[in-house]
């Protein structure tokens, strides 16, 4: 299907049937863009209150979304649809090209810079456009993500603590469509300037999730964002279909977890080679040994062990066996409810 060239102001967003764009955001040092991929599909079956809005690729080293909202981006057929649905599967384009987390062009990380700045710098300027131009088009938010080169994180949705009883509960229904073991309600504190952060703050019902790490492509955890966000379409009737399970049958309701203050996000005491002991999603209780933080350049030295500090689900865990001092080595996240 062919792909049209436009620039940011330039988009019909109600051209009926689904349309390909390679929006061009030029370059700030250079003649050249970014040609960030946008697909707009405007459904024949009627209008829909409820315009769906999913991202991938807002960090460019996480793949699990890029596969799902691209295999999107083709598979959802415009004549079984009711509704409008936006699909952007690499927002920081120049950062996926290049298969690292920030733009090689600014060194912004995308994922905080919202709402960003008409007159700022490449991934500024894509935020804006995003706040500016597509949020107010659509109701329901989705972000993608995967942990990336340091964290690892069982499969879950998350949401930031949402203050509006009623955006937040339906947050969570939405979030529970995912069919992820965990929903994982995190610190608003830890960074600012999420894609969700503002999303949430206009009000949207805006999930984020971890659907993989490491750099790879987790079959599990693209099956989920797929089948996530098709089950986002059902549910608001965009495709009139019925939500699908996506777990086996048998498998228990997700779990609602939270770490929403910042000592549950544990930072790694020193550099060192880390020897992680507990698998991610297991219950823990204080005193559990989660792994040893060994300094090889002493090998008749006992390794620090690191001990949970609460009672929770071991939620994140840094992946990479190469901490440095500060970076968060762990988080454990406690069972709770709306
Ligand atoms: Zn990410």
């Amino acid at each position: 299907m062919a792909t049209l060239l436009a620039e940011p102001h330039s988009i019909n967003f109600n051209r009926p049937g689904s349309t390909h764009y390679q929006v061009q955001f030029h370059l700030d040092g250079a003649w050249g863009y970014s040609l960030v991929p946008l697909t707009v599909i405007n459904g024949t079956l009627g209008p829909n209150p409820n315009g769906v809005l999913v991202f991938g690729g807002t960090h460019g080293n996480e793949y699990e979304g890029q596969i799902a909202v691209k295999r999107l981006c083709r598979d959802i057929n415009p004549a079984t649809l009711h509704g409008r649905v936006i699909l952007m599967p690499q927002l920081s384009e120049s950062a996926c090209r290049a298969n690292q987390r920030v733009s090689p062009f600014d060194n912004v990380n995308m994922n905080r810079a919202f709402p960003g700045n008409p007159h700022g710098t490449l991934s500024s300027r894509i935020a804006h456009f995003v706040s500016s131009q597509i949020f107010p088009l659509g109701r329901v938010v989705i972000d993608v993500h995967s942990g990336g080169r340091e964290g690892a994180f069982p499969l879950c949705t998350s949401f930031h603590p949402i203050h509006d009883p009623a955006q937040a509960a339906e947050i969570e229904t939405v979030a529970r469509l995912f069919d992820t073991p965990f929903l994982f309600i995190y610190a608003s504190t830890m960074g600012s300037g999420l894609l969700t952060d503002h999303a949430e703050a206009l009000g949207k019902i805006s999930i984020g999730g971890e659907f993989g790490t490491g750099e790879s492509a987790d079959p599990v955890g693209i099956r989920h964002a797929y089948e996530g966000i098709r089950n986002v379409l059902r549910h608001y009737q965009l495709l009139p279909e019925p939500v699908q399970p996506i777990r086996p049958l048998g498998s228990p309701p997700p779990r609602l977890v939270a770490a929403t203050e910042l000592s549950a996000y544990v930072p790694c005491p020193r550099d060192g080679v880390w020897e992680p002991l507990v698998e991610l999603g297991t219950p823990v209780a204080p005193g559990d040994l989660l792994g040893r933080l060994h300094d090889f350049s002493d090998h008749a030295e006992p390794p620090l062990e690191i001990h949970a500090q609460r009672f929770g689900y071991l939620l994140m865990m840094h992946r990479s066996a190469r901490p440095l001092k500060g970076q968060t080595l762990f988080v454990i996240a406690e069972e709770t409810t709306l």
